[in-house]
């Protein structure tokens, strides 16, 4: 089989669009695309060119040749998405995935401009929708001075391929018609008229910055804390820098057993030596070298066939870490195994039946994660800190507590109100048809605000896709109203505001010295400090009036 997709698919879909033979499915037009935990290559239809190697943007595509070990099981997954053609070739054609038509601009006059409020991967992929058109422009606000979102705070460090997209997102920065006007708050700087009245329309891309909270007795207690928290503070959100992060304990209970909480798991459990050629902050990495931590159980609510994390995440993690199981999770396996499934959940219950039994000492100083089934989170005990978690075992009476030092709650994200804007508090997201906001004209939403925190990196690129159809639309209608304002006055507006606006200059300063502070050991030695950022972006190279007249010019 000449290629095959590997864990890291961010399923976007670029490479369905460069394969010449249509050979990765689901396409993005395809039934199952939206909700599929990877795209796969038939290795039947292969032709071997390559050619989807170079349009991924996480490198997640590789030559059979080339797989290392813990990949070859993506071999099987690819193939065991197509029907068994036993190893017979289908003969090569030049069918292609039918790309979806550009949002095309049949208005003219005044050029659309947009504002994008946030700037992770759904506002990234919205901007480069709407760039496909001449003349339009796009202006992406930030609060923080660095931009990509969940990119760069979200996904984790021993996850660098993934973190490749930012590639992808600075070519798209790059673009004539683009401006990032980071550091900026929208809410605080600027409120949501004043946005409005300089451009046809705003998009939020805020994402669902909350957790979901677990409504437990002694949450309060010293030593709990969200994923989120954890997964922004070993990130180097600024925000979460003094987070105080207690490994002083033996084991640590993770609540919910999402990809979230295997990626904390990991970073648990990693070798710090191996963390120590990632970007993870430099205050985790610390942190991690002085951990205690040798166990962290992944405590989920239901049975094994319904755990949530999904199967390439399993594959990976099996593949570098001590999984194990107790007796009593081993027989829901074995249970659960009798009953019918689909594929992906029967591959998975296959995975878990082969983990390494609890009840076996781990060799001295070693870690492992230990993935336990059918506990309902009851209450957290201790007085001055968590010293266990109580379940009850689900569907009965029986009580079990796990000793533990520190508690993380992983049970997904939540939506947070927009300012101005309607909001569904229940589903924590923006009330919009197909991202046009309920009874907000000009306002549109992408992205987990608009459909709730599922999903992986790419399915972004189609749902953002699907918005600026709707404002593209709008535009043509005539719906949306003229910018009152010119594009100088917001300029020196957000000036006044927020004299420390960080431009795309200033983001490039900001990337080229944590690049350089990575000294070639390390993708990127983050600054976590605010003030760190803004005093490096204060020394960008101010754009000449040439560079200014280059840049008008070639919108
Ligand atoms: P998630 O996949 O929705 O998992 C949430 C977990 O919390 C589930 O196990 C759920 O159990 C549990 N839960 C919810 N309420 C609970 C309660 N009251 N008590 C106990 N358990 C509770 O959320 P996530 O892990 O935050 O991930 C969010 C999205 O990001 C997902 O689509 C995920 O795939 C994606 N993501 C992907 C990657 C990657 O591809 N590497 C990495 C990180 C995140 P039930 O199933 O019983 O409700």
């Amino acid at each position: 089989m000449p290629h095959v997709i590997t864990q890291s698919c961010c399923s976007d879909g670029s490479c369905v669009y460069a394969c010449p033979v249509n050979c990765i499915h689901p396409t993005p037009d395809e039934p199952g695309f939206a909700t599929a935990e990877m795209l796969y290559v038939d290795p039947d239809a292969c032709v071997d060119c390559g050619a989807c190697v170079s349009a991924c943007p996480v490198g997640a595509i590789v030559p059979d040749t080339k797989l290392v070990a813990e990949q070859l099981p993506f071999i099987e997954l690819n193939a065991a998405f197509y029907p068994d053609r036993q190893g017979k070739k289908l003969p090569p054609t030049s069918k292609l995935a039918p790309v979806p038509p550009a949002p095309e601009i049949q208005r003219h006059g005044m050029p659309l401009t947009v504002a994008i409020v946030g700037s992770g991967p759904a506002a990234m992929y919205a901007a480069d929708e709407l760039l496909t058109q001449h003349g339009v422009r796009v202006n992406v606000f930030e609060k923080l001075p660095t931009p990509y979102g969940l990119v760069r705070a979200g996904v984790a460090p021993d996850h660098q391929h993934t973190k490749q997209v930012t590639r992808l997102f600075d070519r798209i920065a790059d673009q004539p018609g683009f401006q990032f006007f980071l550091n900026v708050t929208i809410g605080k700087h600027l409120s949501h008229a004043e946005l409005l009245a300089h451009h046809h329309a705003v998009l939020y891309a805020v994402g669902a910055p909350n957790d979901r909270r677990l409504e437990i007795e002694g949450m309060d207690r010293p030593g709990v804390h969200t994923a989120t928290e954890l997964v922004a503070w070993y990130n180097g959100h600024p925000d979460f820098t003094d987070l105080p992060v207690d490994l002083s304990a033996q084991r640590v209970v993770i609540i919910g057993n999402g990809n979230v909480a295997l990626d904390v798991a990991r970073i648990l459990t990693a070798d710090p030596d191996d963390l120590a050629g990632t970007d993870i902050a430099d205050h985790a990495l610390a942190a991690l070298r002085e951990s205690k931590v040798r166990e962290v159980v992944i405590a989920a609510r239901r049975g094994p066939a319904d755990s949530a994390f999904t199967l390439p995440e399993l594959i990976g993690l099996t593949a570098h870490r001590l999984v194990v199981l107790d007796a009593a999770d081993r027989d829901l396996v074995t249970a659960d195994l009798a009953g019918e499934h689909d594929a992906l959940t029967r591959n998975k219950l296959d995975i878990l039946a082969t983990l390494g039994d609890a009840a076996e000492p781990a060799p001295a100083g070693a870690h492992r994660i230990r993935l336990a089934y059918r506990l309902t989170p009851a209450r957290v005990i201790g007085d001055d800190a968590v010293t266990a978690v109580e379940f009850v075992r689900t569907g009965t009476d029986e009580v079990c507590r796990v000793d533990a030092g520190l508690l993380a709650t992983s049970i997904g994200y939540h939506g947070k109100a927009v300012a101005d804007l309607p909001f569904d508090a229940a589903a924590g997201v923006v009330p919009n048809d197909d991202g046009r906001v309920t009874g907000a004209p000009g306002s549109y939403v992408a992205g987990w605000i608009k459909r709730g925190p599922t999903g992986f990196i790419g399915t972004n690129k189609t749902c953002a896709q699907h918005t600026v159809h709707q404002l593209v639309e709008d535009f043509n209608a005539g719906v949306l109203t003229d910018p009152a304002e010119s594009r100088g006055a917001l300029e020196r507006l957000v000036a006044q505001r927020q004299p420390e606006l960080v431009d795309l200059h200033g983001w490039h300063a900001i990337n080229a010295a944590e690049i350089a502070r990575g000294d070639g050991i390390r993708p990127r030695d983050k600054f976590t400090r605010v003030n760190a950022m803004l005093a490096v972006a204060a020394m960008a190279p101010r754009p000449t009036l040439r560079d200014k007249l280059r840049a008008a010019l070639r919108v």
